[in-house]
């Protein structure tokens, strides 16, 4: 029987949500639910001093803006826990103290100071870093080269140690990655990577091997950074699970920029996180605003996403999650790196805003829009409002530019661009149309239009002339959805308001 497919999101609770890895937890997600699987959460949190407050709240407060809601996590709960690595310390460390009886790890001594003596005497220009490896570590001071004896009289002393891992001399190790297929490491480059540090906790080789097996993981989308990584992996299943307990790999192409990799001012730019963190991150400094702030929909966020270096083979590119989920198919990721451009990332935002109903932005545009909560009846004008003009706006806050002028009047009006072409006639005709506005019923927009029509005729002046300022005197400028729905909207004593107060800023 085919294993229950099972992924996990294995962050680090360190700073912001980048959209590498918003990437990385979408094909996590959308492979899952393609196979009725199980995705898991698990916090990495094994590194102390990297820790940020506050990061894993803000974490799971993305994935749920996102809609990519876990099936198991510290906030969600379930049977193989617990789900954030601190918590599972003492599992780790029988691990460690199992691969030591095998012979397969070592403890290794060496404080800091004689690390960076290492170092420096053993530089040579083609080896500038010396690795802990095993050209040097019979020359250091861990079990290996200290000998039983020693070994035991520094640990029952309380020495400080670490627990490495013992590269084989000479091995080829391989795996099969979904992406890239046959991939093969030469151990004979390889350090000896600390596996327990010396505070007792794993790090994240030994953390991530141990929690996939328990966690029945079947597979895994990480990002290629980790491919390097991945040998020591193997080892470690190899030595205390067998490898076909192994998950199937697959390592995420890089996200690159304009100009190759993303880089820091990029994100500035940007904005990378999904939104903006209410700490100082010390990666990303700069950035003060994410996907989130800068007006994107988390349905066009995650459709754009799903796009870096996915498509379903054919030209589509609108996506909603199920039919991501529906069309999602590894064979389809390609293994070069998918290229980010922003310009197109908006305009895949544009396309979900033109294609969202009006119940789904309401409450986008309504925060946007007002500072307080709207009234009933503001909010009843929003929703004819955004029929209008959800067209024109490729960013969330563009609502602002877009339907401001429905709600206040317009702060200035751009009467320099009526005044070249102003007439006494135009201005009869305009007091005329207040006039109606004022006292008659005009009914809908295609009636005032057709009114306004033969008006301008009657006075044989080009209706056409007529309605820039029209459109100019209700909005402020030469924008905006078709003016005979923006006086319907506005309502027939604003739109007269609107005209007699045009009327006194001009000759
Ligand atoms: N904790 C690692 C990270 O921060 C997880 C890498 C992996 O998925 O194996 O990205």
């Amino acid at each position: 029987m085919e294993k229950k497919v099972r992924v996990r999101f294995a962050p680090s609770p360190t700073g912001g949500l980048h959209l590498g890895g918003v990437r990385t937890v979408l094909f996590n997600y959308l492979f899952a639910k393609k196979h009725k699987g199980t995705f898991v959460v698990r916090i990495e949190d094994t590194d102390q001093r990297r820790y940020v407050p506050g990061a894993e709240d803000y974490l799971f407060d993305c994935l749920r803006w996102c809609g990519l809601e876990p099936d198991e996590s510290v906030q969600h709960g379930g049977s193989l826990g617990p789900y954030r690595q601190s918590e599972r310390k003492s599992l780790y460390k029988k691990y460690a103290d199992t691969l030591i009886e095998k012979g397969l790890a070592y403890y290794a001594f060496d404080t800091p100071e004689e690390l960076e003596k290492m170092r420096a005497e053993l530089a040579t220009p083609a080896n500038p870093s010396p690795q802990y490896d095993r050209q040097v570590r019979m020359q250091l001071r861990n079990s290996l080269a200290l000998g039983a004896a020693k070994t035991n009289e520094l640990l029952e002393a309380g020495t400080p140690y670490v627990v490495r891992i013992k590269m084989p001399e000479q091995d080829t190790l391989r795996f099969t990655d979904l992406i890239r297929g046959e991939v093969s490491f030469d151990t004979s480059t390889l350090d000896d990577k600390v596996l327990l540090k010396a505070d007792g906790m794993p790090t994240y080789h030994l953390a991530v091997v141990v929690d996939d097996y328990h966690m029945q993981i079947t597979h895994a989308f990480r990002g290629e950074e980790w491919l390097p990584s991945a040998p020591v992996h193997i080892l470690l299943w190899k030595y205390l699970f067998g490898l076909v307990q192994m998950p199937q790999w697959a390592h995420l192409p890089l996200i690159l920029g304009p100009n190759g990799k993303l880089s820091k001012r990029d994100g500035a730019k940007y904005g990378f996180p999904v939104f903006a963190m209410n700490w100082t991150d010390p990666a990303s400094k700069e950035i003060t605003e994410g996907f989130k702030e800068k007006g994107f929909l988390p349905e066009a966020f995650l459709n754009l996403l799903a796009l870096l270096g996915w498509n379903d083979g054919s030209e589509k590119e609108i996506f909603s999650l199920q039919e991501l989920i529906d069309a999602f198919s590894i064979e389809r990721i390609h293994s070069a790196g998918a290229r980010f451009d922003y310009e197109k990332a908006k305009w895949f935002n544009h396309e979900w805003i033109k294609k969202s109903s009006v119940d789904r932005l309401l409450p986008e545009f309504e925060q946007r829009l007002f500072s307080q909560p709207a009234t009933a009846e503001e909010r009843k004008k929003l929703c004819q409002v955004i029929e209008l003009v959800k067209d024109r706006c490729t960013l969330l806050m563009d609502i602002k530019e877009q339907a401001g002028f429905f709600f206040t009047d317009p702060l200035q009006v751009d009467t320099a661009a009526i005044t070249g072409k102003w007439s006494a006639e135009k201005r009869a005709f305009f007091e005329w149309l207040a006039d109606q506005y004022q006292h008659a019923p005009l009914g809908d927009a295609a009636a005032q239009e057709q009114l306004f029509k033969e008006k301008a005729a009657s006075l044989q002046l080009k209706a056409g002339e007529l309605l820039l300022p029209f459109r100019i005197m209700l909005v402020g400028g030469k924008f905006g959805p078709g003016v005979f729905d923006i006086a319907t909207v506005l309502g027939p004593a604003t739109t007269a308001r609107r005209i007699a107060y045009a009327l006194t800023l001009l000759p």
